[in-house]
């Protein structure tokens, strides 16, 4: 009888402890009080994320999906991203083959969130004219804001849907979409003039993936890469002797990597020709909150400077 007490005491002890975790838990758990009001926003990677807090500020509830530093190509969505992509008002993916390219992840997240496209799932790259890979003519290639002439129509489109979901803080986007486009204009008037100073042989951009075509064609480099788009098979021994010629047919100083992959098949490169990684740049994802690179803006000056630095090496 004792023994059973002692069980029933330890029991209802149990219980209260469960009881007090939950009340605990849904207490401490409340949801900021704007989230209620405020615009709910969902967007795929951290450039994209960037984009839309510069027009939208602190009037939106914004989150993003792909963490930093990681592919946005291939990707497993997390319990929390669909939930919030669930709950959001609209979502902003890239486009032009990223996140529907690859295993498809942003398809399924659709469907999944049970939103539908144009609705409220919308492509910020919308309006841009699309490059397409040279190993498939059929498929667009992604990386179209590494030229700051598209990342403006970006944030052209990102407006537009902003006020269209809003409209009551629709000035308040313009303003802020207008002074975030004038900072970017300035920074691309200067890269088009940037390496106009370095010998056209030397300016050969070798990166892991081939995502400077967009870039190159608006900066006058010339792209070289190892494999064209991050996919699961990278770095094959026909990718690496393809790319080790056309640097042997230049007159290339520096090689580059990018943050978002691994530097494995670059450092084979650099070993092939002697030559070294000259820096890191940012191409598919922002920099960690806090670093260099983090914005868009300072991604792209980055890029631009740590290219024109490397490649007007004696
Ligand atoms: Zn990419």
């Amino acid at each position: 009888m004792k023994k059973l007490l002692i069980t029933a005491a330890a029991l209802v002890a149990f219980l209260a402890g469960i009881f007090w975790f939950v009340n605990h838990r849904t207490t401490t758990k409340q949801p900021e009080a704007d989230t209620a009001t405020k615009l709910r926003v969902v967007t795929t990677n951290s450039i994209l994320e960037d984009m839309v807090r510069n027009v939208g500020k602190d009037r939106i509830h914004l989150y993003s999906i792909v963490q930093r530093g990681t592919d946005p190509h291939e990707y497993e969505p997390r319990p929390t991203d669909i939930s919030e992509a669930t709950e959001a008002d609209v979502l902003f993916h890239n486009g032009l083959n990223l996140e529907t390219g690859g295993n498809g992840w942003f398809k399924k997240l659709v469907e999944t969130s049970h939103k539908a496209f144009d609705e409220d799932v919308f492509a910020a790259s919308t309006g841009v004219k699309a490059q397409h890979l040279t190993t498939n003519v059929n498929e667009e290639d992604p990386h179209a804001w590494l030229d700051l002439q598209n990342g403006i129509q970006y944030v052209k489109t990102i407006t537009k849907v902003l006020k269209q979901k809003d409209p009551d803080n629709a000035s308040f986007y313009q303003k802020n979409a207008d002074a975030y486009t004038a900072k970017l204009q300035k920074l691309h008037e200067t890269a088009t003039q940037q390496f106009l100073d370095i010998p056209e042989e030397k300016r050969l951009l070798v990166t892991s993936e081939g995502a400077f075509k967009y870039f190159s064609a608006a900066y006058h480099v010339t792209p070289a890469y190892i494999w064209e788009i991050n996919t699961e098979a990278q770095g094959t021994p026909a990718q690496m002797k393809a790319v080790l010629a056309k640097i042997a047919a230049s007159d290339v100083r520096a090689l580059f990597v990018e943050s978002s992959v691994s530097p494995k098949s670059m450092n084979k490169v650099a070993k092939e020709t002697g030559l070294s990684i000259y820096s890191k740049i940012f191409t598919d994802s922002l920099a960690q909150k806090g670093t260099t690179g983090d914005t868009y803006y300072s991604m792209m000056k980055w890029n631009l400077d740590k290219i024109h630095a490397g490649l007007a090496q004696d």
